[in-house]
């Protein structure tokens, strides 16, 4: 690849966002083991019975994505610091670059809220079962562990 466009940062960031990376997983939903398939069944999360619609294990390193009844509660917490990441986008995005008053902006915030939630509770799951698993690029290959 030629990268002599790009600055080092540039090339460790697009490293991060490479198969291999928790980021990867997180970002795209894929299994948290071996990156090779989505978690999801259905890539449109905005279809409400679909997104949170889970395959039960991975197809292809047959990792069960739910390692105990109710795992995705835990899931919850997460959802909370990344619905308050998404608000502050929010606020500084409508106060301070456009310049909105704040009863527009804290609109602007709930608007964002529920405009994208189905993003937050996806990314709050991806990011809740990569605490739980670590990339394996043999993962594949191994015998599964069911
Ligand atoms: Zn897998």
């Amino acid at each position: 690849m030629n990268t002599s466009w790009a600055s080092p940062e540039i090339i460790d960031f697009l490293q991060m966002l490479k198969k291999g990376s928790k980021l990867y997983s997180i970002l795209t939903g894929s299994c948290p083991k071996c990156h090779e398939e989505s978690m999801y069944v259905s890539k449109n999360m905005y279809d409400p019975s679909e997104t949170i619609h889970m395959h039960e294990h991975c197809s292809h390193c047959h990792t069960k994505y739910k390692i105990e009844p109710s795992f995705f509660y835990g899931a919850m917490y997460v959802s909370y610091a990344v619905g308050t990441a998404f608000a502050i986008a929010a606020f500084i995005i409508s106060y301070l670059i456009i310049g909105s008053t704040l009863s527009t902006a804290f609109i602007t915030i709930i608007g964002a809220l529920v405009v994208f939630m189905p993003v937050i509770m996806r990314l709050s799951r991806n990011i809740w079962i990569n605490f739980f698993f670590k990339y394996d690029s043999n993962a594949v290959q191994r015998k599964p562990e069911v």
